[in-house]
């Protein structure tokens, strides 16, 4: 058996504005692991990205820099 991960998943956050369509993808240190990495690299990198879960959730979509409602 030589069975390895050839390809790690990748993980995007998209703006859930109709007709926006922006993407962020995480690169180096955040390197999307997992899909709650690329959610916290994207809200560092000025995306309105409510915490996936819990009291602080307001909303479930999420928003690019350009449409963030903070
Ligand atoms: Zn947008």
């Amino acid at each position: 058996m030589s069975t390895y991960e050839a390809q790690r998943p990748i993980h995007r956050v998209r703006c859930d504005v109709g007709g926006c369509g922006a993407e962020f993808e995480p690169t180096g240190d955040w390197y999307p692991r997992d899909g709650h990495l690329a959610r916290q690299a994207a809200a560092k990198a000025g995306w309105d990205v409510p915490p996936p879960r819990g009291k602080g959730s307001r909303s479930p979509y999420d928003f690019c820099p350009d449409h963030a409602r903070r």
